[in-house]
C-alpha cells in the first residue's frame, strides 16, 4: 500500500514530533488531572487523538470523515485514538445512541484499544474533576457566579461591532462565588437563576472570550449520572478539559470551532498554572467538515426525518447515516476509500454525492460476485426449444478475478427478461429484442424474435423467439451470427423470486438545507420503487450478501429483512452514474 498522502495535519504532527513537543508527556493509562499523571511513565503513544461524538443521534457520513482522520492518523503514527462520548448535555443523550456509535466505529474497522488500554471514555465520568477545576478557577479569581438572567447575560455580551458590558456580579468576592457555586451544585437554585462564568474580557473582539458560561443549572437527569448532578458544564470548556484529562496531543475539530481556540488555550493554561492539569497541553487544529450534496447531516434534521416517519428509521437505506449506508450496501472499505479521496484541508467545500457512489463502485467492482437478475419481468418463450429440456450455461463469477472460476445456471424454454429489453416499435439505435431482430441471450444462444402476445389492455405479456442452435456462448459457432444486443435472462422455472427495492436519492435538490429552504420540500417523493423480480437460480440471499447484478448495478440482501427463503434486496448503486448530465 502506498504511504498516506500528506496534508496540513501531518505536517503539523511531523513538526511537533521533530521538536519533541510531546516528548515529556506522561500518561497513567486512564484519564485524570495532573496528580494522576504526575508519576506516570512517559507515554508510549507518540500522538493521541480522539473522536468525540455526542450520543444524541446516529453517526452519519460526515462523522466518517472525522473517524477516518483521527483513527487513521493515530494508526499511521503508531499512536492511540480515543473514542469519547461527549455526553455533557443531559437533554438529548441516550444509551441507544451510545451502542449504535460503538457498533459503527467498529464496523468502519477502527479500534480504540491500544497497548492494553481500553480508550473508550465518557465525558460524564469527568464531572467530579470538572467541578473541582471550577472551584479552583473561582478561588484563583478566574471565574465568578453571575446572577443575571440568561437574557440579561446574552444582551450584555454585545455583538461583533459592540463590546460587551461587565455584569455587576463580576467583581464579587471569590468566597461569595464559591458559596453560590456550591449551592448551585447542591440544587439550591432553579434552572437559569445563575451561572458560573469565566472572568476573561468583556471587551474582547472575540465574543467567545467575553466571560463565557462554564456551568449552567439543569435539573434534568442524565443518561449515565442520573440525578447526581443538576449543574452541567458547557461544551466550550468541557471539551478542552476532556482532551487534557485524556492526554490528547492533537485535538482535531471542524472549522466552526476556530474562534473557540483562544478560549480552549485560555482555560487549559489557567488550569495548568493552577497545577490542575498536566503539561504538555493538547492543541486544537481545525479542518473543513464534509458537506455532501443531496444530503442533510444535521442530527436534528435526521431525527426529524425519523420521528415524522419520512424514512423507516435511522438505518433506512436512504439515510446518510452509517447505519443506513450499511443497509444500503455500502462497505466499510468503500467509506474509507471515499474519506481517503476527500483528503483533509482547511478550505470549506461541497463534495458531490457521486464521489461517494463512485467509491462504492470502485470498491465492489473487483470483488463483488456477479449474478443475473430480472427486476421488471416479461416472459420470453423460445418456441423451438423442447419443452421440459434444460441445459447449463456458464458465466464467470467475477471477470476481474479469473481464479474465482465460473458459475452455471440453467436455460429452458421459458425465460424471464427485462420488460425494457423488448419493444414492439423500437426507437432508433435500439439493438435489443423487437420483431425480426436477433440478440444474444448473455451466456446462452442467439435468438430471433418471432412475435409477441398482448392482453386486452394492450400490454405485452409474452414475447416469442426462436433460438439458433449452433450459437451457444463458449462454443465454436458462437460468433457465426453477428448481433448488436446482449440481454440478460433467467429460466422461469428455476429462478429465485425476490423483492427488490430500487432506491434513489432521498433529496432531489443538491442543497436541501440551503439558505431560505425547508429541507422537507426537497424530499424526493420517488426515492424507493419496490419490484418483484427473479434472481439467478442458486442465489442465496443471506443478509448482507453483495452482488453485482449484471447490467443493473450493485445489490445487497437487506441485513434486517432478508432471508434465503424470502429475499429482500436493496439496490446499493447503479453501474453508471445516472445523475450525470
Ligand atoms: P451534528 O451537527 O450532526 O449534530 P456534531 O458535530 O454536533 O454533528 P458530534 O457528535 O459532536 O456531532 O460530532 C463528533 C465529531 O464528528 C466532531 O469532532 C465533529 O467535528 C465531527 N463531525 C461532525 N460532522 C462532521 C462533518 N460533516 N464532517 C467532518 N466531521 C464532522
Ligand atoms: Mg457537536
Ligand atoms: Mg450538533
Amino acid at each position: 500500500t502506498p504511504p498516506p498522502a500528506s496534508n496540513f495535519l501531518r505536517t503539523i504532527i511531523d513538526s511537533d514530533l521533530a521538536q519533541g513537543r510531546y516528548a515529556g508527556k506522561r500518561w497513567a493509562g486512564k484519564p485524570g488531572p495532573a496528580d494522576v499523571h504526575a508519576d506516570a511513565p512517559a507515554d508510549t503513544a507518540r500522538i493521541r487523538t480522539r473522536f468525540p461524538p455526542e450520543p444524541n443521534g446516529y453517526l452519519h457520513i460526515g462523522h466518517a470523515k472525522s473517524i477516518c482522520l483521527n483513527f487513521g492518523l493515530a494508526q499511521d503514527y503508531g499512536g492511540a485514538c480515543h473514542l469519547r462520548f461527549d455526553d455533557t448535555n443531559p437533554e438529548k443523550e441516550e444509551d441507544e445512541y451510545v451502542r449504535a456509535i460503538i457498533e459503527m466505529v467498529r464496523w468502519l474497522g477502527f479500534d480504540w484499544r491500544f497497548n492494553g488500554e481500553d480508550n473508550c471514555y465518557f465525558a460524564s465520568d469527568y464531572f467530579d474533576f470538572m467541578y473541582g477545576f471550577a472551584e479552583a478557577l473561582v478561588q484563583a479569581g478566574h471565574a465568578y457566579v453571575d446572577e443575571q438572567s440568561p437574557e440579561e447575560m446574552r444582551a450584555s455580551r454585545g455583538t461583533l461591532t459592540e463590546k460587551g458590558v461587565n455584569s455587576s456580579w463580576r467583581s464579587r468576592p471569590a468566597e461569595e462565588s464559591l458559596l453560590r457555586l456550591r449551592e448551585m451544585r447542591d440544587g439550591k437554585h432553579p434552572d437559569g437563576s445563575m451561572a458560573l462564568r469565566a472572568r476573561i474580557d468583556m471587551g474582547s473582539p472575540n465574543i467567545n472570550l467575553r466571560d463565557p458560561v462554564l456551568y449552567r443549572i439543569r435539573h434534568t437527569p442524565h443518561h449515565r449520572t442520573g440525578s447526581t448532578w443538576c449543574i452541567y458544564p458547557m461544551y466550550a470548556w468541557a471539551h478542552p478539559v476532556e482532551d487534557a484529562l485524556e492526554g490528547i496531543t492533537h485535538s482535531i475539530c471542524t472549522l466552526e470551532f476556530e474562534d473557540q481556540r483562544p478560549f480552549y488555550d485560555w482555560i487549559l493554561e489557567r488550569l495548568a498554572e493552577l497545577g490542575q492539569l498536566a503539561r504538555p497541553l493538547p492543541h486544537q487544529h481545525e479542518f473543513a467538515r464534509l458537506n455532501l450534496s443531496y444530503v442533510v447531516t444535521s442530527k436534528r434534521k435526521l431525527l426529524q426525518l425519523v420521528r415524522e416517519g419520512r424514512v423507516s428509521g435511522w438505518d433506512d437505506p436512504r439515510m446518510p447515516t452509517l447505519a443506513g449506508l450499511r443497509r444500503r450496501g455500502y462497505t466499510p472499505s468503500a467509506i474509507r476509500l471515499f474519506c481517503e479521496r476527500l483528503g483533509v484541508s482547511k478550505a470549506d467545500s461541497r463534495i458531490d454525492y457521486s464521489i461517494l457512489e463512485q467509491a462504492l463502485r470502485d470498491d465492489l467492482d473487483p470483488v463483488a460476485p456477479r449474478a443475473v437478475a430480472v427486476l421488471d419481468p416479461l416472459k420470453l418463450v423460445l418456441t423451438n426449444y423442447p419443452e421440459g429440456q434444460t441445459e447449463l450455461c456458464h458465466a464467470p463469477r467475477n471477470p476481474h478475478a479469473p481464479e474465482a472460476g465460473s458459475r452455471e445456471f440453467p436455460l429452458s424454454r421459458e425465460l424471464w427478461i427485462e420488460r425494457d429489453d423488448f419493444r414492439e416499435d423500437p426507437p432508433k439505435k435500439y439493438f435489443r429484442l423487437f420483431p425480426g431482430n436477433t440478440v444474444r441471450l448473455k451466456y446462452g444462444y442467439i435468438v430471433r424474435c418471432t412475435g409477441f402476445v398482448k392482453d386486452d389492455s394492450g400490454q405485452v405479456t409474452e414475447v416469442h423467439a426462436e433460438y439458433l442452435p449452433d450459437t451457444k456462448s463458449g462454443t465454436p459457432g458462437a460468433d457465426s451470427v453477428k448481433v448488436k444486443g446482449n440481454i440478460t435472462w433467467v429460466s422461469a422455472a428455476h429462478a429465485v423470486p425476490a423483492e427488490v427495492r430500487l432506491y434513489d436519492r432521498l433529496f432531489n435538490d443538491a442543497h436541501p438545507d440551503g439558505a431560505g429552504k425547508d429541507f422537507l420540500d426537497a424530499l424526493n417523493p420517488d426515492s424507493c420503487h419496490v419490484r418483484q423480480g427473479w434472481l439467478e437460480p442458486g442465489t442465496r440471499a443471506e443478509p448482507e450478501t453483495v452482488w453485482q447484478f449484471e447490467r443493473l448495478g450493485y445489490f445487497v440482501a437487506d441485513r434486517e429483512l432478508s432471508t434465503p427463503e424470502k429475499p429482500i434486496i436493496n439496490r446499493a448503486i447503479t453501474l453508471k452514474d445516472s445523475w450525470a448530465h
